[in-house]
């Protein structure tokens, strides 16, 4: 297929992203049939602290090294606050959100090889490597020297109808894994995923989920099928029921007194995957730590405050963990489909980014926000 070209999948009457989609391309020819897309939609932050803008652009072209994607689903995710609200330092705007993508190949630029057209791929933070720089010999690509900066945040992301992406950057998707479903996979999924599978912690031994939140339910259920002996910690009772049924062997009420107190008495805890947004609650945790025991630090908070006597008498550490690369990724959603991990979500429209990403900002999602774009 050439890369100006494209098929487009017949347009589901009844789905509310009909009108967008209508809008979005310029049909050539019959409906079901292979068509020429001319235009693409994308919900656009026009500036730090802007709301969102639906935006017509020219669907661009793949260059070197990079695919483009039709966008069928994106996670909206706490961390899209970067950008729409400008938290980093050299952001520039307009930008399209969104490292929590699924969507199917359209088109090769040059010098991919290993993909094709129609397969479907995921996208994550990871934003892709150059496979020759000193980090990725070694196989730390997440720290490419070449590639730096991150989907939805430094490129366009998937609140969009399409992206472009580097083929460095694209995860294999299972077929039964459904696109909307599973997007939140891409980060909150591998985020946790990940922290908990580079811990140290071996099966059998205590794994602390800190935070019952969009990370931490998924937290929780890979904590559980990965052999863990699986702490829910969270403040209040109201969630102990759903992270019990998640696979939880116990949960802590934060809240009704000491947490660091309450894991040493389950012998402490080899990990605690501490995905809250709140450095006091953060450090109210680290002293759950047991001997050998690694806090692997997700969630965004700040400075943090730890107690150096209680790290170096239990030869523990506290430790920050970048979600992972695209083949982290795809082990992830592997893991999760073998296993039945799957996100609990929201799912809005692609032009009701806004309302999606309020909803999200609220904090009262269960658990996850996601925009369905096409199909
Ligand atoms: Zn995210
Ligand atoms: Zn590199």
């Amino acid at each position: 297929m050439a890369p100006d070209q494209a098929i487009a999948s017949p347009f589901p009457a009844s789905e509310d992203f009909t009108a967008l989609s209508s809008r979005a391309v310029a049909i050539a020819g019959g409906f079901g049939q292979d068509v020429v897309m001319t235009k693409m939609h994308a919900m656009v932050v026009p500036q730090a602290g802007g709301k969102f803008r639906l935006e017509e652009r020219d669907i661009p072209q793949p260059g070197p090294q990079e695919v483009r994607i039709r966008v069928q689903a994106c996670g909206v995710c706490h961390s899209d606050t970067a950008i729409v609200e400008g938290h980093m330092p050299g952001l520039t705007y307009p930008r399209v959100p969104g490292h929590e993508v699924i969507g199917v190949i359209e088109a090769l630029g040059a010098e991919v090889h290993g993909w094709k057209p129609g397969e479907r791929v995921g996208v994550g933070w990871f934003s892709g490597a150059c496979g020759y720089c000193g980090h990725c010999r070694r196989g730390d690509n997440f720290a490419c020297e070449n590639v730096s900066g991150a989907t939805g945040i430094t490129r366009d992301g998937g609140y969009a109808t399409h992206m472009l992406a580097l083929a460095s950057a694209l995860a294999h998707v299972p077929d039964s894994l459904d696109s909307v479903e599973s997007a939140p996979l891409l980060c909150a999924g591998i985020t946790t995923f990940n922290a908990i599978r580079n811990s140290g912690a071996m099966p059998g031994d205590v794994v602390a989920i800190h935070g019952v939140g969009g990370l931490g339910h998924l937290g929780i259920q890979f904590a559980a099928r990965q052999g863990f002996r699986t702490v829910a910690i969270n403040r209040g009772r109201d969630k102990e029921a759903l992270s019990l049924s998640l696979g939880a062997h116990y949960y802590i009420d934060s809240a009704a007194g000491d947490p660091a107190a309450a894991l040493q008495a389950l012998g402490g805890a080899k990990a605690i995957i501490a995905t809250v947004t709140n450095a006091a609650a953060m450090q109210s945790i680290a002293g759950g730590l047991g001997t050998n025991g690694t806090m692997m630090v997700i969630g965004v908070v700040g400075a943090l405050t730890v107690d150096s006597l209680d790290l170096l008498r239990k030869r523990a550490a506290v430790k920050g963990w970048y979600s992972g690369t695209a083949a982290d990724s795809e082990d992830t959603l592997s893991f999760s489909r073998e296993y039945g991990v799957t996100s609990m979500n929201e799912i809005f429209p692609l032009e009701e980014a806004q309302a999606a990403y309020d909803r999200m900002k609220s904090g009262k999602a269960r658990f996850r926000v996601v925009l369905k774009v096409g199909t």
